[in-house]
């Protein structure tokens, strides 16, 4: 279901933010407007970030009347946000079904990242996450993945994007694509695709894709080199499993600029043995790739614990002494409940 692809569901209007180039002109010469009027408009839409058709002052008042009368542009601001004591920055956008999805923004250093939602709740159900206990409700279309990027209050010193919120991004394969276009093209905002980057429990035509026509990073949530203990905390590794993606996986080229990178949450007694260390220094052989460790943050009614420190450490050490560059995360914004789903969920639920 996506609920709000081109049209603005109270007014039927078509939503202008998202669209390409070639879709805005093509529009607006079925108008009568010139073709320039296209770019005119994709200039208001991602270079000046007009939140208005009248802002458009450019474009003669004739032709803004008439584009008012198919078109909104689409921008919306977070209903709310909440500023972490580390200066992450936590928003909530309310989207056209009524849901609600997260941004996060992550200061770090020269970094400034957000991390974005592509669908309301998920259909992944992936244990140890809150959004999947949420259920799926719906695709985000492109314009309401946009509208993060360019209504968060960092957005003008943003230097990368992560699609790491609420959904699973290659599930929503078609309107994300469309979003990476909108934020790599020149005509939109223009960003190196290296600034981007996508991370999935792995979707076989998604991925496909996705390598394919982009070239920005990939990050994989791992969490278990085993299919067995992966599919009990996992239930995507069913559709397309870890084997299967990372035979993909190793069809591109990641020794260059592209970097894929493997995400792990390291729970107590689940995965975070010697032998899931030798397993998954295994299989990745051959991938040039960073292992990221993520500590576990409990949720409530999963039967899933965080693992101590010292193992982690051991678990990380075994990975590098393997020959990978091996990180622990540091938590942020722990005190706003910024984990995947967190704050949506307990929104929703009155919590
Ligand atoms: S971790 Fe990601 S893919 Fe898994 S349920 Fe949560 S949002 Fe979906």
């Amino acid at each position: 279901m996506i609920y709000n692809s081109m049209t603005d569901n109270n007014t039927s209007k078509q939503t202008l933010l998202g669209m390409s180039l070639e879709e805005l002109t093509s529009a607006l010469t079925a108008l009568g407007m010139p073709r320039f009027t296209g770019k005119q408009v994709a200039d208001w839409l991602y270079k000046k970030r007009a939140t208005s058709i009248e802002e458009m002052t450019n474009i003669s008042k004739a032709n803004r009347e008439l584009m008012a009368e198919h078109f909104v542009v689409g921008r919306s601001a977070p209903v709310t946000s909440q500023l972490s004591v580390d200066g992450t920055r936590k928003y909530l956008f309310k989207v056209a079904t009524g849901g609600l999805v997260e941004s996060v923004f992550i200061p770090d250093g020269d970094r400034a990242t957000l991390c974005i939602s592509s669908q309301v709740g998920c259909k992944m159900n992936c244990l140890f996450c809150m959004t999947g206990k949420q259920g799926f409700r719906g695709h985000l279309p492109v314009s309401e993945i946009i509208n993060q990027v360019l209504s968060v209050e960092e957005s003008e010193q943003l230097t990368n994007i992560v699609y790491m919120g609420m959904g699973e991004p290659l599930d929503n394969v078609e309107q994300v694509m469309k979003s990476i276009r909108v934020m790599t093209q020149d005509w939109g905002l223009a960003w190196s695709p290296k600034r981007l980057t996508l991370s999935t429990v792995g979707v076989r035509k998604g991925l496909e894709r996705f390598l394919r026509e982009t070239t920005c990073h990939l990050a994989v949530s791992l969490h278990n080199p085993f299919h067995e203990g992966r599919l009990e905390i996992m239930p995507a590794e069913q559709g397309m499993t870890l084997s299967e993606t990372l035979d993909l996986i190793r069809q591109y080229d990641f020794s260059g600029q592209r970097r894929v990178s493997f995400e792990y949450i390291v729970f107590d007694d689940r995965n975070d043995s010697p032998k899931h260390a030798a397993e998954l220094a295994r299989i990745l052989r051959g991938i040039p790739c960073r292992i990221n460790l993520i500590p576990f943050h409990q949720i409530p009614n999963v039967p899933l614990r965080p693992t101590t420190r010292e193992r982690m450490e051991a678990f990380k050490t075994q990975l590098e002494r393997a020959g990978y560059v091996t990180t622990i995360r540091t938590s942020r914004g722990e005190d706003i409940s910024a984990a995947c789903g967190m704050l949506s969920t307990k929104e929703q639920m009155g919590l």
